[in-house]
């Protein structure tokens, strides 16, 4: 039998230095230094959200019937193709 993996809804998450890196740039045409002082406080302030980093993968067809699939990310070969690899978790969906 084969295990079906539900590949959890994606979220946009965002990185806190790079967020507040942005803020400073912005600061000096459109917010006073009061404003990104609070704005930069904030982003200091809000917990991190508990994620992992994506593992991304892809199919490769190998063998003489193409039948056989091989899993970029850990090199497990399978007999089909899934949403995310059975045996590492990588998302084997095409980036959009
Ligand atoms: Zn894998």
């Amino acid at each position: 039998m084969i295990a079906a993996f539900k590949v959890p809804e994606r979220k946009e998450h965002i990185d806190r230095e790079a967020f507040k890196a942005e803020i400073r740039r912005l600061s000096t045409h459109y917010l006073n230094e009061w404003d990104t002082l609070g704005v930069l406080a904030a982003a200091d302030r809000i917990p991190a959200a508990d994620v992992r980093p994506v593992v991304r993968g892809a199919w490769r067809r190998i063998g003489k019937t193409g039948r056989i699939f091989v899993c970029s990310a850990c090199d497990k070969t399978f007999p089909y193709k899934t949403r995310c690899c059975p045996n590492c978790g990588a998302d084997m969906r095409e980036e959009s």
